[in-house]
Parts: structure tokens; C-alpha cells; sequence
């Protein structure tokens, strides 16, 4: 049925869909900078905003009513999520979002079967293969976003798991859903019926699939999983659009599906481990490891808020590392008035960012822009690592395996090389955490024993917050 715009040539709508198309490109090109990155997601929304509005003017999908309710309701519900949602439960908003995009491909690819078969247009082996497949993808990704986000928010167990059930549920559900891919292509429907049993078949057992794909993998590792289901949601999406021959989906859907994949690439390049070993292997030091008295034993230095405050006050130039405990502290706002105030009494003051501190990529980047800390104080890995022999102080927040020397000098180790800080170099080094207790990886850090280190213990926003406090006192 034509919609509003529905008389006019089709030229107009694939113009549309172009520009809308080059939006998207631009949008992404600019995320590729936390500088421009605001302005990218602007460009992206108007191309998005754009593609629907066009596709809802020209054919008319449901009754202008019910359409404007379900973008009310919708972006209701998207807007207090933007407002309410703190950045540290991003991830799993993320993977939630992820998860209603393969799912809504896969409800619109059957909705189209259902359509196609109730008007008796026939089902092209082009629609059903790409439905198929659009529905398999489309499955897992929901159900695995589910569990994925579950995870993260600790509604659902995170420990790793591995058992052999596990893996045949896993087996049988993958043949089964490309068993219903197949009688779906080769004999769609019952004959004459409004029904397409094989697609739900497939849909069912995809989504088992999608749960059983997740279960087992540990919570630590959800944040590659989830940039992993974020292609796949892009990949349904592309297919989807085959489904209905809609160019802009396709090219959004490719989009979400080559960049997620990249995304995924460089997380599991950055902690120097294999999609393999994320997806089947679990990360994580044996306790023998995690306990290594003789690591800390005599090695410890304890230092007080009032100490560092010293060493601060003839420092000329200082590397604040922040890691994934200044975002659980939420200490951001603390650390960027400490920065500040160094700032304002001469020192060089910048910030040390590896590619995966925190639990998402650009997740301090994004605390600290939030905190108002200039982009061009936060320095990448490899800028960064050069200039610690020139810092008098380096104060280490939150962070563990992100400065951890035993990634360069312990090749048995889980984290063996993994490009880290390499905050030993500097005069000085100030480590701020709650206890010695490990990081992600689960193993010691022999940093916190090295002699220029003194470890400043306790919560980060409190610490930080204690510190600017002492420091203004004494200026
Ligand atoms: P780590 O997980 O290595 O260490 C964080 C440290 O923060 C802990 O040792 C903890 O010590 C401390 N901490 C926790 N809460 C607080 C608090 N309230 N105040 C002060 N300190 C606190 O974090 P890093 O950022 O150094 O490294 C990130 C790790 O996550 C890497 O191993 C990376 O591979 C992994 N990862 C990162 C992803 C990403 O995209 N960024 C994705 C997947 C994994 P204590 O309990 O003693 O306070």
C-alpha cells in the first residue's frame, strides 16, 4: 500500500535512501574521534531519522495512529534510558539494544513471509534464504544480548562455564536451525496455508542456540561479546533488507556488521588474545597466581593523601592512568578538579588512556569528557609510553592490568604481551586502589612492590577527593 509520499517516482525514495546512506558513512568517520565523535552520532541520528521517516511516508506500513503511539512510546522509552542509564551500565544498555535489533529483524523478516503467503505472491528462494538466515542471526542475537546484558548487571550467574551437555545443546540446536533453513527454502509453507512452520522452527531453536552461546562464557568477557552480537544485529539487519529489498537497511545492517567486527578485532587485539580464546577459552589467573605473598611480601609502600600531596607540589610534569576502578568509584570528577588545580599552579598534567581500561572500549574517554577534561590532555598508549622517563608523578586510579610490567617481562602469564602503561619509568608512581587485590585477569601486579611505587589505598572518588582537598589546603 503507498503511503504519503507513495506517488512519486522511485528515484525520489532511493535519493533518500542514498543520502541517508552517506549520513551514516560521515557519522561513522567522525566516531572515530572523541572530538568529533558527538557531531558523528548527530549525523548518524539525522540519517536514521531520515531513512524511517522517508520509509513511513511512502509505504504505509500501519495506520498513521498506531505509527505515531509506537514512536512516542519508543522514543519515550529511548530517551529516559539516555537520561537514567549511568555510563557504567552502558555495556549492557548497548547489548540490550543490540539484542532489539536482531530480534526486530528477525519478527520483520517472518512478518514478510506471513505477508508474502497470505497475498499469494509466492516465496522466491531469494526471500526465503535470506529470511532464513536473517532469522537465525537475528535469534541468537536476542537471546544472546539477553544474557549478555544479564550478566553485566548481575541478574544472571558470570562465572565461565564449559560442559560437555552444554556443547551438544549448542550442536543440536545449530543443525536444527539450519535444518528449518533448508525445508524452509526447499518447500516454504504448508500448500495453500498462511502458515511458514519452518521458519519458527528455526527461530526456536536459533534462540536456544543464541542462550547456550552465551551461558558459558565469563562475565568479564561480556563487553567482546557483546561489540561481537553487535555485528551480528548489523548482519541480520543487511539481511533483512535483502528480505525486502530495502537498499538503506542494507547498507546500515553492512555497516553495523563490518564495524562491530572491527571493534571486536581490536578488543581482542589490545588484551593480545584470540576471538577463540574470548569466545571458549575464559580469562582469568589461578588463585595459586592471584596469591603470590612473595610478589608483596617487605614490598609494599603504604602513602597518605598528605605524602602525595608533597611529591605533587614539586612535580612538573604529572600522568594521571586512570583504569576501571575510577568508573565503579565514579571518581572522574574528583580526578579532572586535580588535574585542574595542578593545571592552574604550572604543572603539565595529562592523561594516560589504554585502549581497554575500564570494561568497554572509550570508557574512559567518555567518564572523563564527562567530567570536562580536555580531549587533547588524554593521551593514547603509544603517545603516551614515550614520555613516563620525563614524568615526576604518575598516579595510577582504579587501574591494574592496564599497568601491569608483567605482560612484557612473564610470558606465561594471561596478560603476556598485551601492550601496557608503562608507568615504572616515571620518578614517581602513586597507585590508588582499595586493596592488592588483581584485576580482570586475576593475577599479582608486581608494580605495587617496584621502590618508586607507594600505593595510596582506598576508594577512588574518596581518595581523589582527599587529595584536591589536601592540595588546596596547602597551596
Ligand atoms: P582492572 O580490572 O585490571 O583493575 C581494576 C582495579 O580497580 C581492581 O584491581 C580494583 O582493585 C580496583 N577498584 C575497583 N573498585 C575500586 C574503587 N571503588 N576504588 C578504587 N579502586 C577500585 O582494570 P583496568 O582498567 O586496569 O584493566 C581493564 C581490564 O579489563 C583489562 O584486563 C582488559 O583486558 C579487560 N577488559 C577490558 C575491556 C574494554 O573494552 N575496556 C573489555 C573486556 C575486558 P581493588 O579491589 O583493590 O580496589
Amino acid at each position: 500500500m503507498a503511503g504519503v509520499l507513495g506517488g512519486l517516482p522511485d528515484s525520489v525514495l532511493q535519493f533518500a535512501y542514498l543520502i541517508a546512506s552517506v549520513l551514516f558513512i560521515q557519522g561513522l568517520r567522525d566516531m572515530t574521534h572523541p572530538r568529533t565523535a558527538t557531531r558523528g552520532n548527530g549525523i548518524s541520528a539525522l540519517g536514521m531519522f531520515i531513512a524511517v521517516a522517508v520509509t513511513v511516508l511512502w509505504f504505509e506500513i500501519l495506520s498513521p495512529l498506531v505509527l505515531a503511539a509506537a514512536l512516542l512510546v519508543g522514543g519515550g522509552i529511548g530517551a529516559w534510558l539516555a537520561v537514567t542509564v549511568e555510563t557504567t551500565e552502558m555495556p549492557q544498555l548497548v547489548g540490550l539494544f543490540n539484542g532489539f535489533g536482531g530480534g526486530a529483524s528477525a519478527l520483520v523478516a517472518g512478518a514478510e513471509l506471513v505477508d508474502l503467503t497470505a497475498t499469494g505472491s509466492g516465496l522466491p528462494v531469494g526471500v526465503t534464504a535470506t529470511a532464513a538466515i536473517a532469522g537465525i542471526i537475528g535469534s541468537v542475537t536476542f537471546w544472546g544480548s539477553l544474557v549478555a546484558a544479564g550478566k553485566l548487571h548481575g541478574l544472571v550467574g558470570d562465572s565461565p562455564v564449559s560442559s560437555n551437555v552444554g556443547h551438544v545443546i549448542k550442536a543440536v540446536c545449530l543443525v536444527a536451525a539450519l535444518a528449518g533453513g533448508v525445508a524452509l527454502v526447499v518447500q516454504p509453507g504448508f500448500a495453500g496455508g498462511d502458515l511458514v512452520p519452518s521458519y519458527w522452527f528455526l527461530i526456536v531453536a536459533a534462540s536456544i542456540l543464541g542462550i547456550f552461546l552465551v551461558v558459558p562464557i565469563g562475565g568479564a568477557d561480556m563487553p567482546v561479546v557483546i561489540a561481537l552480537l553487535n555485528s551480528y544485529s548489523g548482519l541480520a539487519a543487511a539481511t533483512t533488507g535483502f528480505v525486502l529489498n530495502n537498499t538503506v537497511l542494507i547498507v546500515a545492517g553492512t555497516l553495523v556488521g563490518a564495524s562491530g567486527l572491527i571493534l571486536t578485532v581490536i578488543m581482542c587485539e589490545s588484551m593480545n588474545r584470540s576471538l577463540t580464546n574470548v569466545l571458549f577459552g575464559g580469562l582469568g589467573g589461578d588463585d595459586e597466581m592471584a596469591d603470590r605473598p612473595d610478589i608483596y611480601e617487605g614490598n609494599i609502600s603504604e602513602t597518605s593523601p598528605e605524602e602525595v600531596e608533597m611529591l605533587l607540589d614539586v612535580a612538573d610534569r604529572v600522568v594521571i592512568v586512570p583504569g576501571y576502578g575510577m568508573a565503579v568509584a565514579q571518581a572522574q570528577h574528583a580526578v579532572a578538579e586535580l588535574a585542574e588545580l595542578l593545571e592552574e599552579d604550572g604543572v603539565d598534567v595529562e592523561f594516560g588512556i589504554h585502549p581497554v581500561a575500564g570494561r568497554m572500549p572509550g570508557h574512559m574517554n567518555a567518564l572523563l569528557a564527562e567530567a570536562d577534561v580536555p580531549y587533547d590532555k588524554m593521551r593514547e598508549l603509544e603517545e603516551v609510553n614515550p614520555t613516563f622517563s620525563q614524568t615526576d608523578v604518575v598516579i595510577v586510579t582504579g587501574a591494574n592490568d592496564v599497568v601491569n610490567p608483567m605482560a612484557n617481562t612473564d610470558d606465561s602469564s594471561p596478560i603476556a604481551g598485551m601492550p601496557v602503561l608503562n608507568v615504572g619509568e616515571a620518578r614517581s608512581v602513586v597507585v590508588n586502589k582499595r586493596s592488592l587485590s588483581p584485576g580482570f585477569s586475576g593475577i599479582p601486579n608486581p608494580l605495587f612492590a617496584e621502590d618508586n611505587t607507594s600505593m595510596l589505598f582506598g576508594d577512588a572518588k574518596a581518595s581523589m577527593q582527599e587529595l584536591v582537598n589536601v592540595y588546596k589546603e596547602n597551596r
